[in-house]
């Protein structure tokens, strides 16, 4: 390719607090349309802003976990446009001095990682939210809810540093893992508490000078991420390719028809008017105060994989799946930590758990089955007590029950039978029934010899022991 892509994200995540940022009314995604609202979050004259102490530390908390360094004085600012779903003609944003700069994120790339820088992240307020259908009149109205006007945002502006789409995509996967780890979001996307715009521009592959960048917004989904970028990359290439020029403009991704269109022309760019917010101090966090924010930071992702992979000595790809939510990760260590090995543990995670809960369209957190019950499980079949097959039978119930393992092992009589004798007469019986395999097998055909394994294994329904099975055909058939 004679192009290069250059891209830049700007990401929007709505912090967890119960109450919004500048006004005790709920945060709460979901309530009915305008009912979480009072003076302030409406805009209404004379009404004053107190910021929410702990949006400050949820920032802070991401800041860090991003790397970044936090400035001790940050101010707020009215960044001023008009839209309806604005009541106050402003919204109270920060500008040349956010709460935290300079950044990073390391992302995989071939056998190492790549940094890709962080500009800024800064604290704002959410607008509301126009509804152009759904509702009675919809087809002649335009409906505004203001739920969600003051609700605490961060913003992440990433600097011009991926070259691919997968680069972004991946960006933006790490970033909503350290978020999600740290606790200050939930990262829905879709209910809005991540969102992503995206800049790109393409260049000569060699130059330096960056590209005009085009801004697409609306990309509501990791795929659309990727997607619109793809179809961007093409676009301008094309343009450029048949002498055209790059406008410098905000598009918007089409879903249904799955390519970008323009929006607006940014040739005239926004003029917001920025000026300090009078009705608020600058934002003071000491240096005291980000230690005792730092002191709560959990194991961040990166750390949690590193560690799995040394004292548990898993193989890195195990820990990069198990290490994906942080309740996943606890899972594990859950199960380790009563008892399970490691290896088997993580192994159990991955195939049957994992698998289970997306039949099931569940989350971790709604797993039927505990750590210590899988970890009972996994006990009893690295035992030999049932074996493996019967294992994920026994799995499969207790995911079904939420019973323990115990229960249905011996309720349903699955545990693992070692018992000769009847091993035996299962070897008998088939071999009975198998004269030719046996005129095979003593002509020196070994082979046959799994057949017959095979065989037993199924007349006990998975439960006898295999060694003995092993060693009792071995005696009758010879
Ligand atoms: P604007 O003034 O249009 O908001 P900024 O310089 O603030 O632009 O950058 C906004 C976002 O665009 C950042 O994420 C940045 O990394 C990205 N960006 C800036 N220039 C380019 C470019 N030429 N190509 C792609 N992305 C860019
Ligand atoms: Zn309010
Ligand atoms: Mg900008």
């Amino acid at each position: 390719m004679q192009f290069e892509p250059v891209i830049g994200l700007e990401v929007h995540v709505q912090l967890l607090t119960e109450s919004k940022i500048f006004c005790g009314c709920s945060a709460r995604f979901g309530a009915p349309p305008n009912s979480n609202v009072c003076p302030v979050c409406l805009g209404l004259p004379g009404a004053l802003p107190v910021l929410n102490r702990r949006a400050v530390e949820f920032a802070v908390l991401a800041a860090q976990a991003l790397n970044c360094q936090v400035r001790e004085t940050s101010i707020f600012a009215r960044k001023n446009y008009f839209y309806p779903d604005l009541p106050k003609g402003y919204q109270i944003s920060q500008f040349d001095k956010p709460v935290a700069e300079h950044g990073f994120v390391d992302i995989p790339s071939g056998e190492g990682t790549r940094r890709i820088g962080i500009t800024r992240l800064h604290m704002e307020e959410d607008a509301g939210k126009s509804l152009h259908d759904g509702f009675p009149n919809s087809a002649t109205s335009t409906a505004i809810d203001l739920n969600r006007s003051g609700v605490p945002l961060i913003e992440i502006v990433s600097e011009p540093d991926m070259r691919s789409p997968e680069e972004a995509y991946d960006f933006l996967t790490r970033l909503k893992e350290i978020i999600l780890y740290t606790g200050v979001s939930d990262c829905n996307m879709e209910e809005g508490s991540l969102r992503c715009d995206a800049n790109i521009s393409v260049r000569r592959r060699g130059a330096e000078k960056f590209g005009t960048k085009a801004e697409v917004k609306n990309l509501n989904s990791f795929r659309y991420l990727q997607r619109a970028l793809e179809y961007e990359i093409e676009r301008q290439i094309s343009v450029l390719e048949s002498g055209g020029k790059i406008a410098q403009e905000t598009r918007l991704w089409n879903v249904s028809e799955g390519r970008t269109e323009s929006m607006r022309s940014k040739e005239f760019a926004h003029d917001y008017r920025y000026f300090p917010e009078p009705d608020l101090l600058p934002l003071r966090v000491s240096a005291a105060w980000q230690g005792e924010i730092a002191a709560a930071m959990p194991e961040l992702p990166d750390a949690r994989r590193k560690r799995f992979v040394r004292d548990f000595s898993i193989t890195p790809y195990d820990a990069e799946v198990l290490t994906t939510t942080r309740v996943l990760a606890d899972y594990f260590e859950g199960v380790v930590g009563a008892g399970a090995p490691p290896k088997p543990a993580a192994n159990w995670i991955q195939v049957e758990l994992l698998r289970q809960l997306k039949d099931a369209g569940k989350e971790i957190a709604e797993s039927p089955v505990p750590p210590r019950e899988l970890a009972a499980l996994v006990a009893k079949v690295e035992s030999g007590e049932i074996n493996a097959a019967t294992g994920k039978k026994v799995f499969a119930r207790m995911f079904e029950t939420g019973k323990p393992a115990a229960e249905i092992i011996a309720a349903e009589g699955f545990s693992q039978v070692s018992d000769t004798g009847e091993i035996e007469r299962w070897c008998r019986e088939v071999i009975e029934k198998n004269p030719d395999n046996l005129a095979k097998y003593r002509a020196g055909n070994e082979g046959v010899f799994k057949f017959f394994v095979g065989q037993v294994m199924r007349a006990s329904r998975g439960q006898a022991n295999p060694q003995t099975v092993n060693d009792t055909l071995k005696r009758l058939l010879s």
